[in-house]
Formats: C-alpha cells, structure tokens, sequence
C-alpha cells in the first residue's frame, strides 16, 4: 500500500488561515489530513526571478522590517495548533530568502546551516508547541553540507531529484535501491529523504487530469508526496476544482500527517535497502508494493543508517 503525504508549502506569518482553510475544505471536510510546510522568520523582502514580490508573501504586509517571525500569536500558528490533530507541520526553511546562488540552503557551510536549521526550530516549537521532524527546502536546494545537517537533525527530509554525491557514503546503496526501484525512499543520516515527482498539481491543472496524475506519481512510490502551494489555488472564494478533485480520489486512501509516515517508514525491516540491494537482485525489487521492501521481515540491524535518536 502506498502512502500519501500532502504536503503544503510556503505558509508563513503573514499568511491569512481563513483563506488557506477555505482553499483546502474539500480536503479538511473529508478529513484528509494536510502537512503543512511553514517558513519561521520569513524574508519579506525576498524577489522572485521575476523581479517580482514572491507570491507567497501577503501582498498587504509592508516590508518595514526585514523578517516576519512565526509567534505564538500569529493567526497562522494559532490555527495549526487548532488544527492539530489534522495537520502536520514541517519546517520550510528558515527566511526562504536567496541567501547565496539563488537559494537559502543550496550553498552553504555546515554551521551555517546548523545555525539556521537551529533558530527555526526554535521559532516554530515556541510559536506551535511541537517540534516538527521534517524538513523541506526552499526551492528543493540542498548542497551536500546542508543535507548532511538537515538529515541529522530531522526523521525526514522532502525534496525533488537528490544527487548520491549529496549524501553521507553510508546513504549510496540506499540510494541505489531508490533509483531502481523508483520507491522514492532512501534511509539517509537519522531518518529518510523522501522524493516527489515535482509540483504537478498547479492553478492551470484540470480537475479531470487529477486522477492520471495521481496514479502516475504514485505507481511505484512508497511514499506519494503531493506537492501544493496554497497560493496558487486560492484566487477564487471557490475551491479549486484541483483541490475538490483531491478531496474525492484520496478519500479512504493511506493519506498521512507526516509523523505518521515516519513511524510507517521506521517499521520497515530493519536493513531492507542493503539487503535488497545486496541479496535479491533489481528484480524483486521491481516488483509492486510494499512487500518488494521487505515490510514485516525482521532482520539485521540498520546499521547503515548512523545513529538515529
Ligand atoms: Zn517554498
């Protein structure tokens, strides 16, 4: 059984709840459960390649100073606490500023990004009372020194395409076995990096095209992740025939809060990625679902996977 995780990015303190909670009811009032990847100290002065305000900054908030900060009182981390049995919350960078090259983590140093992953941990746990255990960068940017440190510091790490250079050597048969198998999982520092298929789902999809859509993305995946951006699908007061289509072919389907995608990919058997790839050929590993992985097998312990807390 494949498991979804919707995930949501980009929400950050100037973010208007009322309007994302429209822009998703179909999903909510199917109680579909939603990640959301919020930004703790957005940039507000941040540019898109256009030249343009990024989109995702609320066009009325004025940049009078650098950063808008996720507190305990911001309407947006008022209604995820509200919400939480529903939604999961990752962490979207720290400022989803072009710190360097165009991006926030695609070039930095490690303790650069120790410091940032560090002080937007403790934004988002004073303003939201968890402390999130995913991670997803702006932009999908990662060099290999921040990937290192958000892998170590978080159970799970969303991103597109990950190169094997980018990852510990411990991580490279695990990566093998996700290139072969297209399962889109691979056991890295204390936890997972979790691929998607890219943000397939925009403002000019057709709500006829969803399900196609959804049973390509998700033919091999252990983990279907479903890319959205909130501001895309909100410029009507009515939903998104997208977001009402979702609501409908993901009901009753493995939809997860990301935590719980978590303690699923930690309940695989232990060492299934080396055995797999050491053992049994490409092959069994091309077969379907979850059984492919080795789920239910006890075995050898991970100990490819470093040390995990
Ligand atoms: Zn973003």
């Amino acid at each position: 059984m494949t498991l979804y995780l919707i995930r949501d990015d980009d929400g950050n303190a100037t973010t208007d709840p009322t309007r994302l909670e429209r822009a998703y009811l179909p999903l909510l009032d199917a109680g579909i459960p939603l990640n959301f990847s919020i930004v703790p100290e957005v940039r507000l002065d941040t540019l898109g390649p256009d030249g343009r305000r990024e989109a995702f900054l609320n066009p009325s908030t004025t940049a009078k100073n650098a950063c808008a900060t996720l507190e305990r009182r911001t309407p947006l981390a008022e209604w995820l606490r509200a919400h939480r049995g529903q939604v999961g919350v990752m962490m979207h960078g720290l400022s989803h500023e072009r710190r360097r090259g165009g991006t926030e983590f695609g070039a930095l140093s490690t303790s650069e990004a120790v410091r940032l992953m560090v002080r937007g941990l403790d934004v988002l746990e004073r303003a939201l009372d968890v402390c999130p255990r995913g991670f997803v960068a702006p932009w999908d940017a990662f060099c290999r020194e921040s990937l290192g440190v958000a892998t170590s510091a978080f159970d799970l790490v969303s991103t597109g395409y990950v190169d094997r250079i980018r990852l510990a050597p411990r991580s490279w048969a695990s990566h093998l076995v996700e290139r072969v198998s297209g399962a889109g999982v691979v056991a890295a520092g204390r936890g997972w990096v979790v691929r998607h298929p890219g943000c397939v789902f925009t403002a000019d999809t057709r709500g006829g095209d969803v399900d196609g859509i959804l049973s390509r993305i998700s033919a091999d995946a252990l983990v279907c992740v479903v890319v959205l951006h909130h501001w895309m699908f909100w410029g009507s007061g009515e939903p998104h025939p997208v977001i009402v289509e979702l609501a409908q072919r993901l009901r009753g389907k493995g939809v997860c809060r990301v935590d719980r995608v978590i303690e699923e990919l930690d309940s695989l058997a232990p060492g299934w990625a080396l055995r797999r790839a050491a053992g049994r050929g490409a092959q069994r590993i091309l077969g379907g679902g979850w059984n492919r992985l080795g789920v239910g097998e006890s075995g050898a312990t991970r100990d490819f996977s470093g040390g995990r807390a």
